[in-house]
């Protein structure tokens, strides 16, 4: 296996251009976004809508991903386990973010994120203000609940890289 997510797809077949669009296993379109405008979307979103809001609106955004996700790799009958390095592989090529670690033990699971592509430009937008990360920790618990068949999940948001940390870590308790 190639290092690098991307260029595994590539080598593999898995994400193909077509017609000017990004196809991840010959079928999901994909989109990429300037990560800074982003930030700001999301800030604005926060601002005017609230956290609650913002928080459902992860939901959505991680559960319509796991979900398509799971499903194609249903329907190839593939190998691919859904397991852990398939979450993070799946969270990576979405672009929701280069996991750095996830741990698990029986009663939670610990997810660590350094130098993320939006959470960097809003800390530098925003600082401690910045709100990006509520909205990134309910994706990342989207995918586990999807892949993992977990009803509800705890999430705290423990230590954050935009409030002096060196990291943002998410706690997820079963
Ligand atoms: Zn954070």
């Amino acid at each position: 296996m190639v290092n690098n997510i991307f260029e595994d797809l590539i080598v593999r077949g898995g994400l193909v251009g077509n017609n000017n669009q990004l196809k991840l296993f010959r079928k999901i379109d994909f989109s990429m976004y300037p990560a800074r405008a982003f930030a700001i979307t999301i800030n604005d979103i926060y601002n005017k809508k609230g956290l609650d809001y913002l928080i459902k609106l992860g939901k959505i955004m991680g559960e319509s991903a796991a979900v398509m996700f799971r499903d194609e790799i249903n329907k190839m009958k593939s190998l691919i386990k859904k397991d852990y390095q398939t979450i993070k592989n799946l969270i990576e090529i979405s672009g929701f973010g280069k996991i750095e670690e996830f741990i698990e033990d029986e009663k939670k699971i610990t997810i660590r994120i350094k130098n993320h592509s939006v959470i960097a430009p809003s800390k530098e937008l925003f600082s401690n203000k910045s709100s990006v990360c509520s909205f990134y920790g309910e994706i990342y618990g989207a995918f586990i609940r999807i892949f993992k068949n977990i009803k509800k999940l705890k999430i705290t948001h423990t230590k954050c890289g935009c409030n002096n940390g060196e990291f943002c870590e998410w706690v997820y308790e079963k």
